[in-house]
């Protein structure tokens, strides 16, 4: 097993056909998994995943879809069956304007991008990840809400590639989507056979 550390970054390259599983090996950590081509000229789309999928959340069974409507991954299993696709990755910009953070803080929106770097692919604009663990609830007024994750520590999810593949996941540092906590590890593993 594979440890992403506390507000931390990895980039994954995944075979077509291979699974990725991601772990919360202490519970109640979310994280964010961005998903790209190998060439990184497809990337991971939340508003066509809503329209094939039909609805905002995903989990065993659901596709997620790419910009150019291509089956990039499909979730095979997961133990926790809510996974936000709401949200922008956590960004400094975001830490500044909602929290008055001055100063450097670790985020989503720049581990994803280094992430990514290190997978020879430069991303000229974020897209939405995949807000794994994270527990969003929307009320019928349209209002959005954080609820701690109902992840247990050991739960995972498990993906399978549809195309060869470019992933970077992080341990997300914001302690608002980790139910006040502070930021934990998460794990990953490309199991065998
Ligand atoms: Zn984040």
């Amino acid at each position: 097993m594979n440890i992403v550390s506390a507000g931390t970054g990895v980039g994954i390259h995944l075979q077509r056909g291979e699974r990725l599983r991601v772990i919360d090996p202490e519970g109640g950590q979310s994280g964010d998994l961005l998903i790209a081509s190998r060439d990184g000229r497809e990337r991971l789309s939340n508003g066509r995943t809503f329209d094939y999928g039909g609805k905002i959340y995903v989990s065993t069974g659901d596709v997620l879809w790419s910009d150019r409507s291509n089956a990039l991954a499909t979730i095979v299993q997961d133990d926790v069956g809510k996974h936000d696709f709401l949200y922008s990755p956590c960004s400094l910009e975001m830490y500044r304007i909602q929290y008055g953070v001055t100063g450097y803080h670790a985020n989503c929106n720049d581990n994803l991008r280094s992430a990514m770097r290190d997978l020879g692919i430069e991303l000229d604009f974020m897209p939405t990840p995949l807000n794994i663990f994270m527990n969003v609830a929307v009320a019928p007024d349209g209002r959005l809400s954080f609820g701690p994750p109902k992840s247990r520590a050991g739960d995972a999810i498990v993906l399978r590639a549809e195309m060869d593949l470019a992933i970077a996941l992080t341990a997300c540092p914001a302690s608002t989507c980790n139910g006040g906590a502070p930021a934990r590890p998460l794990a990953y593993e490309v199991p065998k056979g």
